[in-house]
């Protein structure tokens, strides 16, 4: 069964009915990262999967980015646990067509990403496959890790980095243009947060989730786990400049905009209350508060004190 509850959307709903399958052979399911006990150590590890024409296009990404991107994924849910990275094994599906110009920059753009995360790539598979499928395993280190689950009432709610950048490179691709390149980056290299998840976990984050289904669904998860609500302060949400001009392009709220970016690998993360906005600014990147834990289940954003309606979260099984 589930340990950590999920929070809602078709996508989990399927992960919940696989858990009741296997019913009491499913152990310690629904968190960023396994846990397990080995030798007084505890171990973290993670699996993501990204599929071409469903996480990518080739018209939109060279194979050395395909690669950085689905590692870089996978090292986030590390950082999401605060777990130090130490290994990562790829599983590659690819068509008979692609030649050894695109296993060799794949394999560069895997190799980056474990290098800048201090991982080892220590083994893998290879198979032919319809699609370019990129598959990978993570494994870390961590002794204190962060879970999904444990944020309290009067808890500061924090996010790294700034949003939106994702979502308006999406937005431009799909629109047949050229993204900005601070967008594109955001999407084609994400930087996972795992010098953040130390600070944030030397500060006593009691929960930590990263975001990759957009900020409204993974504060679900955070929220749904934890058995808790919060408010949302919705101006207070980073918004990257490029997203805040394409969210304008739309006459949609820059806010709104950035909440709805999925695939940003940041943290989000519930502080206890003591920990200070001068402390906060020690970080390695910029930590912004954007809401309360409450004790009253649910999500309440508000936008200059009135209620606003939220988007939903990204996600594979839903409508699209
Ligand atoms: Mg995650």
């Amino acid at each position: 069964m589930l340990d950590t509850p999920l929070g809602a959307g078709p996508e989990f709903d399927r992960i919940r009915r696989m858990a009741e399958r296997w019913r009491e052979r499913a152990h310690g399911l629904g968190d960023d990262c396994a846990f397990i006990e080995a030798g007084g150590e505890i171990l973290a590890v993670s699996v993501d999967l990204s599929v071409e024409g469903v996480h990518f296009r080739r018209d939109w990404l060279q194979p050395a980015e395909i690669g950085y991107r689905a590692a870089a994924a996978a090292l986030s849910d590390l950082a999401a646990v605060a777990a130090e990275p130490m290994a990562l094994l790829l599983s590659l599906g690819m068509p008979a067509k692609d030649g050894d110009e695109v296993v060799h920059a794949l394999a560069d753009g895997v190799g980056d990403a474990a290098a800048d995360a201090g991982a080892l790539v220590v083994g893998g598979d290879l198979s032919r496959a319809d699609q370019l499928l990129v598959d990978c395993c993570v494994i870390g280190r961590a002794p204190a890790p962060v879970r999904r689950r444990g944020a309290k009432p009067g808890d500061r709610l924090v996010v790294t980095g700034v949003l939106g950048g994702p979502l308006a490179a999406l937005l431009a691709w799909r629109a047949g243009q050229e993204p900005r390149p601070e967008a594109r980056t955001r999407f084609a290299r994400p930087s996972p947060r795992h010098a953040a998840a130390r600070f944030l976990a030397s500060r006593r984050a009691r929960a930590m989730i990263d975001v990759s289904d957009g900020l409204v669904g993974d504060l679900g998860h955070l929220l749904a786990a934890s058995e808790v609500g919060a408010s949302l302060w919705v101006d207070r949400i980073p918004v990257l400049p490029v997203a805040e001009t394409a969210a304008t392009r739309l006459g949609e709220p820059a806010w709104r905009f950035a909440a709805r970016s999925g695939e940003e690998y940041e943290l989000l993360a519930a502080l206890p209350s003591d920990v200070t906005d001068e402390d906060l600014s020690r970080a390695p990147v910029p930590v912004t508060v954007i809401g309360v834990i409450e004790e009253t289940p649910g999500l309440r954003a508000t936008s200059s004190g009135q209620a606003v309606t939220l988007p939903t979260g990204y996600d594979h099984f839903g409508p699209a």
